[in-house]
């Protein structure tokens, strides 16, 4: 008795079907194209924390003489 296994997509705890190994969705292995770009635009955020520079408070004195 073989078992439909299935997946919940990360972002929306939607039901996915389990695609063969040949044949990956793009989407996989989220329900469906938006919630990759959800997940996408998570990563980026993540990634914009680790790029942020310091911000460098820069004493810029107006020492004109
Ligand atoms: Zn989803």
């Amino acid at each position: 008795m073989a078992k439909k296994r299935k997946l919940k997509c990360p972002i929306c705890g939607k039901d996915v079907d389990i695609p063969k190994k040949n044949k990956l969705p793009p989407n996989f292995p989220f329900c469906s194209k938006r919630c990759k770009l959800v997940d996408l635009g998570r990563w980026l955020n993540e990634e914009y924390k680790f790029f942020e520079p310091v911000s460098i408070e820069q004493d810029i004195k107006d020492d004109e003489e």
